[in-house]
């Protein structure tokens, strides 16, 4: 039995008091979708307790930043535990690809390859049954991101693009399975929330409905959020109109913005990072380790997405997007800069992140 489990009670206040305040809450959303009793509610980004605690102790042993064992959560989701340089920095593993989308419809809305968005149209059109949690943005909204259940593939086409800001992937997941009934949920989140995740699915408290609903895990590469509100405003000081913005990107260390076809904001990224999210500084996980898939754009040529495998259930999402015909992909050594690019920035991303909280 876990060690915590052998401590005092800890309930929402403790985990106020440990991640909230203390500026670590990635604003995943998982405490507020585990509550049995609908006590907690987002606000902006943060949980908060907006009826009565029963102390049932689910918040604080769900969130993946009041503790999380790496190694416990390997060998349950892997059977076993990362091993060598490579893995240390990337996670366990099977194998890494170059994709790239053959659907001329999610080419014209993905941000890479449209790697995510293939492999989940073809699960749901293999499995009409199957949903999946994506983040979308109201068109000519301020592009606030929230969590969406795309039951069709033009749900997953909306849902397409990166969003720099965060979105509590995780109440999706709830909503997908309390509200839309659904039994089979592949979950597209950032590292962080796919930690949260997978310790729902492994901890002592894991709310069972929700944990076996998941079909697969897609993870994205991601090396940092922006707070939403310091984003909006700072773009509309640079005489941005945020509701014409069409899509974001970040390439080779600049930040820039479109309306449609047209680049209307180029800035180097760490003239940015004053909008960069307190609990980023703390976060080791470049390439979403526990994830089923992780996708990123680092490693691959332009307009391709790179692919990292991890397991079974991934490999197998995979080859039916390969089989059908959805999504060509080339083993990542056959391509320019390859897996070498995602080290280096993994490694920076945890030794900065290690450095910092020793410091
Ligand atoms: C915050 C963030 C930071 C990133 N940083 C890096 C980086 O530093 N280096 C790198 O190589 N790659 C990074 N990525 C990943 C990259 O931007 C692409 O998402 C990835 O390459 C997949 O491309 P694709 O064309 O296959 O995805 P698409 O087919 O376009 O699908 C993208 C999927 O991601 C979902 N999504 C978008 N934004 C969010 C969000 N905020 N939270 C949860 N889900 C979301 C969409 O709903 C969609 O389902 C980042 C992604 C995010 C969200
Ligand atoms: S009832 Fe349980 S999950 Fe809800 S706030 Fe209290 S301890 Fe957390
Ligand atoms: S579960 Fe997620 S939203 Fe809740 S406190 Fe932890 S990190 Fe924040
Ligand atoms: S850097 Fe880490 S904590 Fe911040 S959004 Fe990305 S995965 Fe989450």
């Amino acid at each position: 039995m876990s060690q915590k489990l052998l401590q005092r009670p800890k309930v929402f206040g403790n985990l106020f008091a440990e991640v909230v305040r203390r500026s670590l809450c990635v604003g995943c959303g998982a405490c507020v979708s585990v509550c049995p009793v609908a006590s907690l509610s987002m606000v902006g980004d943060k949980p908060r307790l907006t009826g009565m605690c029963i102390a049932c102790q689910m918040c604080y042993n769900n969130c993946p930043r009041s503790y999380f064992s790496e190694e416990e959560v390997e060998e349950r989701i892997f059977g076993r535990q990362r091993g060598g340089e490579e893995e240390t920095y990337l996670g366990v593993y099977r194998a890494c690809y170059a994709a790239r989308s053959k659907d001329e419809e999610v080419l014209s809305r993905c941000q890479d390859g449209g790697a995510v968005t293939s492999i989940l149209m073809q699960l749901m059109r293999d499995d009409p049954g199957l949903c999946a949690v994506v983040a979308s943005v109201d068109t000519g909204s301020d592009w606030l991101p929230r969590p969406v259940v795309a039951t069709s593939v033009d749900e997953l086409l909306e849902g397409a693009g990166t969003k720099y800001t965060p979105s509590p992937t995780l109440l999706g997941l709830r909503s997908a399975v309390r509200e839309y009934g659904r039994e089979r949920v592949a979950v597209v989140g950032t590292p962080c929330q796919i930690r949260a995740l997978r310790k729902m699915q492994t901890s002592p408290f894991s709310p069972l409905r929700l944990a076996e609903s998941v079909e697969l895990a897609i993870g994205l590469f991601c090396m940092e959020t922006f707070d939403h509100g310091r984003l909006i405003e700072y773009l509309k000081g640079a005489g941005l109109d945020p509701s014409k913005i069409t899509r974001f990107d970040i390439k080779k260390g600049r930040f820039m913005a479109f309306e449609g076809e047209e680049l209307v904001f180029k800035v180097p990224l760490k003239k940015m990072a004053d909008l960069v999210r307190s609990c980023c500084h703390s976060c080791t996980d470049f390439t979403s380790e526990f994830a089923d898939i992780s996708v990123g754009s680092v490693g691959s040529p332009e307009g391709w997405a790179t692919v990292i495998v991890r397991t079974e259930r991934g490999e197998r999402a995979l080859d039916k997007a390969v089989k059908a015909g959805v999504l060509e992909v080339k083993p990542l050594g056959e391509v320019k800069p390859g897996l070498k690019a995602v080290l280096k920035l993994a490694k920076g991303k945890r030794e900065k992140a290690e450095g910092s909280a020793t410091a």
